[in-house]
């Protein structure tokens, strides 16, 4: 019997609501943390927020041993800081910035207003302003893990309670639930961008084994969005679960392809997070203002990414 069983519903309550929301995380995406002065509770890589309730998918760390993980920038073995033995959840990469932010509750998201305008620079100007009067950091896109959060440590004041972390997402942290739900939803309403391409073609099917036309081929018939999705990739999940840009042709370092008006497709034996990314695209999309230049993460930061023993692991697990 565990001696850190987690009991606070309306936290795993909160996280389940983000969980369902695709306009706030998409499968095994975003990650929330409960903390007391102990230790800290904080959502299992590949795990979807989504199970909050109805599973188990949060792991008990030590605080201080990651934060001094961090200090010493030792990139030891998370699983050490796991405090239940009986645990074989790997706490998330991004288990270092929930435990340095010192606030106890941390969400973070991959937000989908937030990722329309983290994506430009036009964008995170206009998110500034529209945020003025929020405790809110900008961090620049690094690798998730360590780097970033010492990148977040080092531009962060006592009282910041939102950042917007480029090319990547959203973190909100407050001292209750109903503090950073109200963050969370303040943000959203500022950052809500309005449906500005129109879906009404009927998609022509092709027939292609193995593969499935998406629901997200309206990409294929707009030149702009064919550009911009054969051109790179623009936050770590789309890298992580689709490979980096798409192609015009099958290729093995991704699960998708396109082909101009006729659609994209998807391996049949594709995985709830490998859809739900392509969804998260589109609504991206969807919503991106024609006059704002999204700049992919770039084939350095995709090799990073692809490379990371961490993230094929969190990758295998969401292979169903
Ligand atoms: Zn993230």
């Amino acid at each position: 019997m565990s001696n850190f069983k987690l009991y606070d519903r309306e936290f795993l309550q909160f996280s389940n609501r983000l969980g369902n929301d695709p306009l706030q995380v998409q499968g095994a995406g975003g990650n929330t943390s409960i903390k007391n002065e102990n230790y800290m509770w904080v959502k299992a890589s590949g795990k979807e927020l989504s199970d909050s309730i109805s599973d188990n998918i949060f792991v008990p760390v030590n605080i201080n041993l990651i934060r001094d993980s961090v200090s010493t920038d030792n990139n030891q073995d998370i699983m050490k800081a796991v405090m239940d033995k009986n645990i074989k959840l790997r706490p998330s990469i991004e288990t270092t910035f929930h435990a340095c932010l010192n606030w106890s509750i941390v969400a973070h998201t991959h937000s989908v207003s937030t990722l329309v305008h983290a994506i430009s620079e036009k964008g995170i100007k206009i998110a500034k302003e529209k945020l003025n009067d929020m405790p809110l950091s900008v961090i620049k896109y690094i690798k998730p893990g360590i780097d970033l959060t010492k990148e977040i440590m080092d531009n962060l004041n006592p009282k910041t309670q939102v950042f917007i972390l480029k090319n990547h997402g959203l973190i909100c942290c407050g001292n209750s639930v109903k503090e950073v739900s109200n963050l969370i939803r303040k943000v959203e309403l500022r950052l809500k961008m309005p449906i500005i391409r129109k879906i009404n073609q009927l998609f022509e099917s092709e027939n292609i084994p193995n593969y499935k036309l998406c629901p997200e081929s309206w990409i294929a018939f707009d030149d702009h969005t064919i550009d911009i999705v054969s051109s790179g990739s623009y936050y770590p999940d789309h890298v992580v679960f689709l490979g980096p840009k798409i192609s015009f042709e099958p290729t093995r370092a991704s699960p998708v392809f396109l082909k101009k008006r006729i659609g994209i497709f998807i391996k049949s034996k594709a995985s709830k997070t490998q859809k739900s990314m392509l969804q998260c695209l589109s609504n991206i999309l969807l919503r991106l203002p024609l006059d704002w230049v999204p700049e992919p993460i770039g084939e350095k930061a995709e090799a990073e990414l692809l490379d990371w023993d961490a993230e094929k692991y969190r990758k295998s697990l969401s292979n169903e």
